[in-house]
């Protein structure tokens, strides 16, 4: 049998420092629990257009459309702020996400029992949250036509439009079910069918894909204005929420931060299944190349560790292993390891990536 193949890419900044940890773990897991992969590795960002004059060659992109699965560090820095907007950084990113079609974004939302005091919710309300919102990324109202800003008599008027078919929300709502079936089995489909079409005709799909395949998954449905007071008042009674794009923008990036640091937090895009049955799948950490620190030595490797062990999750069948990696970064946390990001003002000695990551690797070899 082959191994499974994983693209590892980088980027700028503290891309490529956090990955060096990322791969000391791939090398571990390949060591001591014989999960081996076909690994390659290639550039994307600012260094692919330093080597190419383009932030993503067409080589790297055929590349990515064969693995399966592809796992990138972040892109940008303050050295192509002045760059055409053609060949930004960002836009080698956004062409692997087009290209790929990748239409569910996976954010977590995982307090980590050492973190819990990071929040700025109560203890209680955080510690032991684990929940995933899915929000669809490549349709809504960021995309729908008409848009732009016209001339109405006397005034401007700026339009967008929100707009759905039934196949775009019965793929994203597809994705939400196999998930919730690796996880607690609980699905929340987020709209405003109350005030919208496209919400109404959100939550019609949603459940019809439930009746018709998943009926084993608990599915609710709730006004998204009124999710965002649930995730705030109550957070843990979710598991994983299905949302459009534009509330799913919203939703995500209020629960991501219900968990503290963000070295800390991992994210997922996914797309169709290929013919092994795998998606199609991008995982990165949610921040970006931090400039202010790269190179110092003080980035958080978790983000984009917790991304890889999403990748063993979701992609590569290994609910296990990625358990055993969450909780041997759990346990370096509880021992007191941080990097600086994760201390508070007079907390003692900073741990560097490098020893943060070799933290994680002596708790994944207590695991055994
Ligand atoms: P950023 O996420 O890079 O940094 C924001 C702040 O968080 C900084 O103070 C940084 O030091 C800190 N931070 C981020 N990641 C950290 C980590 N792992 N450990 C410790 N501290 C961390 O966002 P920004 O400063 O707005 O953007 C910097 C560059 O990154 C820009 O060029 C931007 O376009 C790019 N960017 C890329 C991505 C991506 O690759 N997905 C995402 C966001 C921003």
């Amino acid at each position: 049998m082959t191994n499974p193949s994983l693209l590892i890419l980088p980027g700028d900044g503290i891309g490529p420092e956090v990955m060096a940890e990322v791969r000391k773990i791939i090398a571990w897991f390949g060591a001591k629990r014989g999960l081996n992969f076909d690994l390659s590795e290639d550039l994307v960002g600012g260094c692919a257009y330093d080597r190419h004059g383009t932030p993503l060659h067409d080589d790297t992109m055929a590349k990515a459309q064969e693995v399966d699965a592809v796992l990138l560090g972040a892109v940008g820095g303050p050295a192509y702020d002045k760059l055409d907007f053609s060949v930004k950084p960002e836009r080698g990113l956004l062409r692997l996400r087009k290209e790929m079609d990748l239409y569910a974004n996976l954010r977590p939302a995982q307090c980590f029992d050492a973190l819990a005091d990071f929040s700025s919710l109560k203890k209680d309300v955080v510690a032991g949250l684990d929940i995933m919102i899915v929000r669809e990324l490549t349709s809504g109202v960021y995309f729908g036509e008409p848009r732009g800003i016209f001339k109405e008599g006397n005034e401007r008027v700026g339009i967008n439009t929100q707009r759905y078919t039934e196949s775009e929300i019965a793929r994203v709502a597809r994705s939400a079910f196999e998930l919730a079936r690796k996880r607690g089995n609980k699905v929340c489909s987020m709209e405003k069918a109350n005030v919208m079409e496209s919400g109404i005709l959100w939550r019609d799909v949603v459940q019809e894909v439930h009746d018709a395949e998943y009926a084993d998954v608990e599915l609710s449905h709730m006004y998204a204005d009124a999710g965002a007071m649930q995730l705030t008042r109550w957070p843990k009674q979710f598991d994983v929420i299905v949302t459009d794009n534009l509330f799913g923008d919203l939703l995500s990036d209020l629960a991501a931060m219900l968990t503290g640091s963000l070295g800390m937090l991992p994210s997922a895009s996914l797309g169709a299944p290929m013919e092994n049955g795998r998606p199609k799948a991008l995982y990165e950490p949610v921040h970006g190349s931090a400039p202010d620190i790269a190179g110092t030595g003080k980035a958080n490797p978790c983000a984009c560790i917790l991304s890889f062990a999403m990748a063993l999750r979701y992609s590569f069948d290994q609910g296990d292993e990625a358990a055993r990696l969450e909780a041997a970064v759990n346990q370096v946390l509880a021992s007191g390891v941080r990097t600086a990001d994760l201390m508070q003002k007079d907390g003692g000695t900073p741990a560097t990536t490098t020893q943060m990551g070799d933290a994680v690797i002596a708790a994944l070899e207590a695991s055994l």
